[in-house]
């Protein structure tokens, strides 16, 4: 019997990208998907409900290893974290209409083989959303840089940079669940607004708004930092290298200002690194694997009691899907940015 042909609207990089990413560098492709499966291996078919837009794709984009996984193929599709709904599956641990969240195509429909670095979501009880949010890569991103990588102390000083983002409004919120003093930095009044008056922040200011970062830090963390949660790189960190307290620490998250770059902004006071005893370590997310269960079930549990707020930015259509990741580097989106292909429903 004929398989039904779907049509499957793709988003293709067109070439490799040097500079700002712009939504020209990408193109959307109308191709068409028989819905089957070749017999013999376990791989799954599913439809894309959300994909998440994230900074680490930029990386994705050159023609050099990134710290993830490889290069992006100019002239194919694109690929990152989604949640989706499984429609065909030859794969014994998903059936029909399960929803998993993990890797998959900046498309409508995609063939994952062998159901690779696909996770079943087990718990509707918060939006599937989260599982590319709060509860997927930021979520646990900002509760392995807070909990395992900053070893804070409740009463300690805590300064995040794009804490209006996917991660640092996480890591803010956990370090005030855990009795921290939290200043955020964000680029604009309404996400400085937003981290002081929903997310609980004691304080934050924006960035783009002081001339002198050096100054601000001392203006707005007068007893010094003892945690620095680096998303940013470049200047901010050359200013927060001046404001550390002796034994501070610095987890290194991302460095997104040194992202569109062809040269690295060189760090100039990086002595104070021993002046100061700080302790700085760069982590990625996927070393922790181990800790996922733990930190879902955590955090999960801080959702469902009200204890942390997650901000979603959802853009609607795969057609829209190039803006809202450009957008990341322009400071467009506010919490998580994500993209809805279409609900579950
Ligand atoms: P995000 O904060 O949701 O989005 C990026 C934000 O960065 C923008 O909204 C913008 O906010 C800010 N930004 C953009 N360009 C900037 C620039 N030139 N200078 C200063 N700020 C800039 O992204 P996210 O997903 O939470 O990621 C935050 C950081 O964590 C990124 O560096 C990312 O690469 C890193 N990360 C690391 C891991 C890991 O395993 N280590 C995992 C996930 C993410 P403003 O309005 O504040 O400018």
């Amino acid at each position: 019997m004929a398989s039904i042909e779907v049509s499957n609207k793709q988003v293709i990089l067109k070439d490799y990208v040097t500079g700002v990413p712009k939504e020209s560098d990408m193109l959307i492709k109308c191709t068409k998907l028989p819905l089957q499966l070749k017999d013999g291996a376990q791989d799954i078919l599913v439809k894309n409900l959300y994909l998440s837009c994230d900074p680490y794709m930029r990386g994705r984009m050159k023609n050099i290893a990134s710290y993830f996984t490889a290069p992006f193929t100019p002239g194919l599709v694109i690929n990152g974290h989604g949640i989706s709904k499984v429609v065909i599956s030859n794969h014994p641990e998903f059936k029909q209409g399960d929803l998993v969240a993990g890797f998959t195509g900046w498309e409508e429909y995609s063939i994952i083989p062998e159901g690779r670095g696909m996770r079943k979501i087990l718990h509707t009880d918060v939006p599937i959303s989260y599982y590319i949010g709060a509860l997927g890569l930021p979520g646990h991103t900002a509760y392995i840089g807070f909990f395992k990588v900053s070893s804070p102390k409740p009463g300690e000083t805590v300064y995040i940079s794009a804490a209006a983002g996917a991660v640092g409004q996480l890591v803010g919120q956990f370090a005030k669940l855990h009795g921290c003093y939290v200043v955020g930095s964000a680029g604009s009044k309404e996400k400085v607004d937003l981290l002081k008056n929903r997310l609980g922040f004691d304080d934050a200011f924006n960035y783009k708004e002081e001339p002198d970062l050096n100054a601000a830090l001392k203006r707005y963390l007068p007893n010094g930092i003892d945690i620095y949660f680096e998303n940013v790189g470049g200047d901010m960190l050359e200013a927060v290298l001046e404001n550390m307290n002796i034994f501070g620490r610095i987890a290194v998250c991302g460095m997104i200002s040194q992202y569109n770059l062809e040269q690295g902004k060189g760090i100039k006071n990086l002595s104070q690194i021993i002046i100061r005893r700080i302790k700085m370590e760069g982590f990625l997310e996927p070393d922790y694997a181990k800790t996922y269960p733990e930190f879902v079930e955590k955090v999960k549990g801080y959702i469902k009691e009200g204890k942390i707020v997650c901000m979603e930015d959802i853009t609607d259509g795969l057609e829209n899907a190039p803006a809202a990741f450009v957008g990341l580097f322009h400071g467009k989106n506010i919490g998580k940015q994500i993209v809805r292909i279409c609900d579950d429903k």
